[in-house]
């Protein structure tokens, strides 16, 4: 079944078993006669003339009732409040009705199973939004939107995604496109006049693009598993045997993490998926920053290491029983979003002092907002790390966070945005920079929900609520 059809669908509005009240949801060319059909007293409501509006009316309703031990069919007029919305005022901007009825899951069926009967068909997930969608009243990253606050999990998703549903995302793609195309016309100019010099604004204006694509840090969010659960990413990081997975095993309650006295046994990242005073991340540990061990060690080593720059919030483990190092150094610079300082061990010897690792920090251009002692060994100062991470993470302003989607076809056009400025700046390869840049004009397309194949389109839609 397609979602390209203009037909009349139908659905329950509501979840199931919440409310006294329940909703019918109608839309389509033609949705008020088949309303028409399925009402009793509906006064002078005409689907020929219909009028913005609520009224009462019956639906009779086939139901099954138990009458002196017995089961018998039965039709029963059905009270109903009626919400009419003639397009293109409604939400998918043809023609909408809203039913509403007792919310009992029987009644609600029976009342889908009558508008089916009439002619309506059952929606599929997603697909009022997906008409709301074609019809020009959403984008796609709205729809998207609309799904991410029916699916919040807490209030913090449902902010960030209500966020997302007023938010300008598709304003910044589209002056991103412009800019690409501005560049692939003026490579195309250059190619059809081969004898001049290519302009040289067009490499400039390339390369302003793609460093301000770079910094979306796009390419981590691609390659993380965290953009699965599009929840932000909080970094354990330190040098090796700091106490990070002490700590976090600590945070988190658990032993998922592998400790032990010897440098270098958290090779590969670890991460949790944990809720902290409501604010749901994920936890990642990572190897101890110090190069070391086999080729394949260094290199997970490496590859974690510089995924510290993609986390949204970092806690900076620092053992306050040994000084502190260039090593820690490279681990700040690295660091992106706020920054929480455990200085670890405090059941041992101080060696380094807050205020130390505060100066420290500072001097390396670090801010650090919020700082604990903290004793893995002894539960010292966890609750109030767990604290302040929470709050660092929630108080990162809602920044742009591109969904999956989104960022797939970002991290596409700026790759394509790379090669054409490889090329330009190498062998001078015009054409091939000139068919890079077409490419990454099609990206930002698809980002903002241009250009996708109708399957493509239908592949997205159908992983949608039903109903909405
Ligand atoms: P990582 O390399 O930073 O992940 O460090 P680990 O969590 O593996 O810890 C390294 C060693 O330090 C292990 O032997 C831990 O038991 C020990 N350790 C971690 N935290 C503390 C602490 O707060 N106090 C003491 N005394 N030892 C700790």
């Amino acid at each position: 079944m397609s979602y390209f059809n203009t037909d009349v669908i139908a659905q329950v509005g509501t979840p199931p078993g919440r409310g006294l009240v329940g909703a019918l949801r109608l839309s389509g060319e033609g949705a008020f006669g088949t309303l028409a059909d399925c009402l009793e007293n509906a006064g002078d409501f005409s689907p020929d003339a219909p009028k913005r509006g609520t009224f009462d009316a019956a639906m009779p309703i086939p139901l099954v009732r138990f009458r002196n031990g017995t089961r018998e069919q039965c039709v029963l007029p059905c009270p109903v409040r009626i919400f009419l919305m003639p397009a293109p005022a409604s939400y998918t901007r043809e023609d909408v009705a809203e039913i509403h009825l007792p919310g009992s899951p029987p009644v609600l069926k029976a009342g889908l199973a009558r508008l089916v009967a009439a002619g309506a068909r059952p929606a599929l997930p997603g697909e009022f939004t997906f008409r709301a969608f074609v019809n020009g009243r959403l984008s796609l990253a709205q729809a998207e939107a609309v799904e991410g606050v029916i699916r919040a999990g807490n209030e913090d998703e449902r902010r960030a995604a209500l966020a997302r549903l007023g938010d300008a995302a598709d304003e910044f793609i589209c002056r991103w496109r412009d800019r690409a195309m501005d560049v692939a016309a003026r490579l195309e100019a250059a190619l059809d006049f081969a004898d001049e010099d290519i302009d040289a604004g067009a490499a400039d204006v390339l390369a302003g693009l793609a460093a301000e694509l770079e910094r979306e840090g796009l390419v981590i969010k691609e390659t993380d598993r965290t953009a699965e659960t599009g929840l932000p990413r909080v970094a354990m990081a330190g040098r090796a045997n700091a106490g990070k997975s002490s700590l976090l095993n600590a945070l988190l309650g658990t032993d998922a993490f592998l400790v032990s006295p010897e440098a270098h046994t958290t090779r590969d990242r670890v991460e949790r998926e944990a809720e902290w005073h409501g604010v749901r991340l994920v936890a990642a540990d990572t190897p101890g920053h110090d190069a070391g061990g086999s080729d394949g060690g260094r290199l997970a080593a490496e590859r974690a290491f510089r995924s510290l720059g993609g986390a949204e919030a970092a806690c900076w483990v620092v053992d306050g029983s040994v000084a502190l190092g260039r090593r820690d150094a490279d681990i700040l610079r690295v660091l992106s979003g706020p920054v929480v300082l455990a200085l670890n061990k405090s059941d041992l010897p101080e060696a380094v002092s807050i205020g130390d690792a505060l100066a420290f920090a500072a001097r390396e251009g670090r801010t650090v907002s919020g700082s604990v002692r903290t004793s893995a060994a002894t539960g010292e100062g966890v609750d109030e790390l767990r604290t302040m991470l929470a709050d660092a993470v929630r108080q990162q302003p809602l920044l742009r966070r591109w969904n999956r989607r989104e960022a797939l076809e970002l991290t596409g056009a700026l790759a394509h945005c790379r090669d054409a400025r490889d090329e330009l700046a190498g062998a001078m390869r015009l054409e091939l920079a000139s068919e890079s840049m077409r490419r990454a004009v099609e990206s930002f397309s698809r980002a903002m929900g241009e250009g996708y194949a109708e399957s493509a389109l239908e592949r997205i839609f159908s992983t949608f609520c039903i109903g909405k």
